[in-house]
């Protein structure tokens, strides 16, 4: 199968599916191929400008590695100052804000179900932007 971006003489672009090159060919020469939006028989293969149009809010693969590094710093710096607690994190966490526990910066894991319940119950809790690999020498 091979998809095609084509246009009709209307300018409307969209996109469909073939067997093969000409399979679009043949259907297309017998006018079986029509535009969705005005039902036209007349669709070219669309010359596709995204690359054009859209530069300007195109990132490009560097910028974004760019802005990952800098996001996995960030990230590394404000859990510097925090403890990891793995599975504990909900406990520990709610105790904390219900005073149970004195407050400390405290990063680990919680299922969906647990962070959603942490969010329920005003627990101010976020998902961190990045991964993190749990420190496996921590009893
Ligand atoms: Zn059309």
């Amino acid at each position: 199968m091979i998809v095609f971006d084509l246009r009709c003489a209307n300018a409307h672009v969209f996109e469909a599916w073939f067997a093969s090159t000409t399979a679009y060919e043949e259907q297309a020469g017998a006018g079986q191929v029509r535009c969705p939006l005005c039902d036209d028989p007349d669709v070219t293969k669309a010359v596709m400008a995204p690359n054009v149009a859209a530069k300007g809010n195109r990132v490009s693969h560097a910028e974004a590695k760019a802005a990952i590094s800098a996001l996995a710093a960030a990230q590394a710096k404000a859990l510097a100052s925090s403890s990891w607690v793995g599975a504990d994190f909900a406990t520990r966490a709610r105790a904390m804000h219900l005073g149970e526990e004195k407050h400390a910066p405290i990063h680990g894991q919680a299922s969906l179900a647990e962070a959603k319940a942490l969010v329920d119950e005003g627990v101010p809790v976020a998902p961190l932007p990045l991964p993190v690999v749990p420190p496996k020498a921590l009893n």
